[in-house]
């Protein structure tokens, strides 16, 4: 699965990422689109609703150390059937991730970026 980058017009690729959320939770297995050119990132449409139903799951049940994102999402177990390969999270993606939290309206976990930021800045 490809699609066009929104930025710069290049192939995005489909792959596998961690999120690490609200600083104790590591959510694998989440679908994202990547561009090879400028490196932008995209979360899969198709999995926008899961992630924050998969969200609302982890409020509920509290901390966590390691979900796998396929529980909550079919269309992520789909994916994983077919790929075996990850990229870990990475520090310097850190607003990258606040772009995408933006974008899934989740200010709670948009604050506790900019203090993780904050904090490695020190
Ligand atoms: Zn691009």
């Amino acid at each position: 699965m490809e699609k066009q980058c929104t930025r710069c017009n290049h192939v995005m690729h489909l792959y596998l990422r961690k999120l690490v959320y609200m600083n104790h939770t590591q959510i694998e297995h989440v679908p994202m689109y990547r561009c090879c050119y400028c490196e932008h990132h995209e979360l899969v449409e198709q999995v926008k609703e899961d992630l924050k139903q998969c969200l609302q799951h982890l409020r509920m049940v509290g901390e966590q150390r390691a979900i796998s994102f396929a529980e909550h999402s079919a269309f992520t177990r789909m994916m994983l059937e077919g790929c075996t390969s990850e990229i870990s999270f990475d520090v310097d993606e850190w607003l990258d991730l606040y772009l995408l939290v933006q974008s899934l309206g989740d200010t709670l976990w948009q604050y506790q970026i900019i203090e993780t930021l904050r904090r490695t800045q020190q």
